[in-house]
Formats: structure tokens, C-alpha cells, sequence
């Protein structure tokens, strides 16, 4: 039996959890509102969810790797009280110089497939506050969908500014962005 599988490639910061500019402390680790009802309507939909996100804190040598891993487990423990569940998370920790292949918007932490099977790229999607996020989206052939949670006002602005905001759907938060999500079968 062959399913189609398409997903949402989600960020973190900004994106399900509030911007806290270099997270390393587990204690500044707090949801957005409506994220995790964001997320279970993805889930509802028919979408794989993975987490994919830029943590250059660590290659700069501001977190570390302690701390990261700390931050982390407190974001697995909050999706879980809420009962949301991921397939994936994918972290670049690489200083933005390191000249790496997983930094979004490069794809290298992108999955082709899960569970053995494809994941169709074409139908998927990618959410998140930062242009990084989007141009991940056009690197994978998705639709890149634009949250004004976060940094997600000032990249509006800037979307504006270089004449590319009709490039990107925009939302208010991750449900009103799930709500627009056609149903996968
Ligand atoms: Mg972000
Ligand atoms: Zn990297």
C-alpha cells in the first residue's frame, strides 16, 4: 500500500515557541498561543510535521551544547503535554560562516522520505517568522507560508519592500495557517 505523504516543515523559534533571540535557558521556553492547536490541525489534516531550525547560537559559541540540548528537551516536553506528536526535528548548529549544507534555507536537513516512503515536496509545506524559512520552501519546490509571530512583522516588511509579498501566504499565527492547509486524503 503507497500513501501519499506530504508535510509541514515547521521553525521553532517565532514560529511555535516565543523568540527569545539565542534560547539557553530552558525556563524562557514558552509556547505561542494557538501553536499547538496549529499543530494537531496540521496532524488532523493528513500532515507529517517535522521541526527544522537554524540554532547558529550553538556554532557561536553562545549556547552550548549543554544548554541546547536542555532548551530542546523542554520543547519535547511542552508539545507533549499538549499532546501533539513529530515525526522529526532537524537542528543546524553551525556558525552561519562554517559554510555547511543544513542551514535553512539550505535543504540538507530536509527528509526525503519516512517510513520508508517518499515524502511528496511538491504538496508540502514550510512555516516559519524569518525569510530563511521561505526560501527553504522555493529551495524544495513547497510553498513557504509566512507567520507574523516572531520576527514574522519585520519580514513582512521586508517581503514588502523588495516587492516579493505576493510570493508568500500570510498569517496571523500557525492555526489560522493550518486552517488554510487543503485536506490531505
Ligand atoms: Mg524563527
Ligand atoms: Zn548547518
Amino acid at each position: 500500500m503507497t500513501t501519499k505523504q506530504v508535510a509541514v516543515f515547521l521553525d521553532r523559534d517565532g514560529t511555535i515557541i516565543e523568540d527569545v533571540h539565542y534560547p539557553k535557558d530552558p525556563n524562557q521556553i514558552v509556547l505561542i498561543p494557538h501553536a499547538v492547536e496549529g499543530l494537531k490541525l496540521m496532524r488532523e489534516k493528513g500532515y507529517l510535521i517535522f521541526v527544522i531550525s537554524n540554532q547558529s547560537g550553538v556554532g557561536r559559541g553562545i549556547i552550548s551544547d549543554e544548554e541546547f540540548k536542555s532548551v530542546h528537551e523542554k520543547f519535547c516536553q511542552l508539545i507533549k503535554a499538549a499532546q501533539v506528536e513529530v515525526e522529526g526535528f532537524g537542528y543546524c548548529l553551525h556558525h552561519p560562516d562554517d559554510r555547511c549544507f543544513c542551514r535553512k534555507p539550505q535543504i540538507e536537513l530536509i527528509p526525503k522520505t519516512f517510513n520508508g516512503q517518499p515524502i511528496l515536496w511538491s504538496e508540502s509545506f514550510t512555516v516559519g517568522d524569518k525569510l530563511s524559512d521561505l526560501e527553504l520552501a522555493d529551495n524544495i519546490g513547497a510553498q513557504g507560508c509566512l507567520v507574523l509571530s516572531g520576527k514574522g512583522r519585520k519580514t513582512q516588511q521586508d517581503l514588502l519592500n523588495a516587492k516579493r509579498s505576493h510570493q508568500y501566504p500570510i498569517f496571523s499565527d500557525l492555526l489560522s495557517m493550518a486552517k488554510s492547509l487543503p485536506v490531505q486524503a
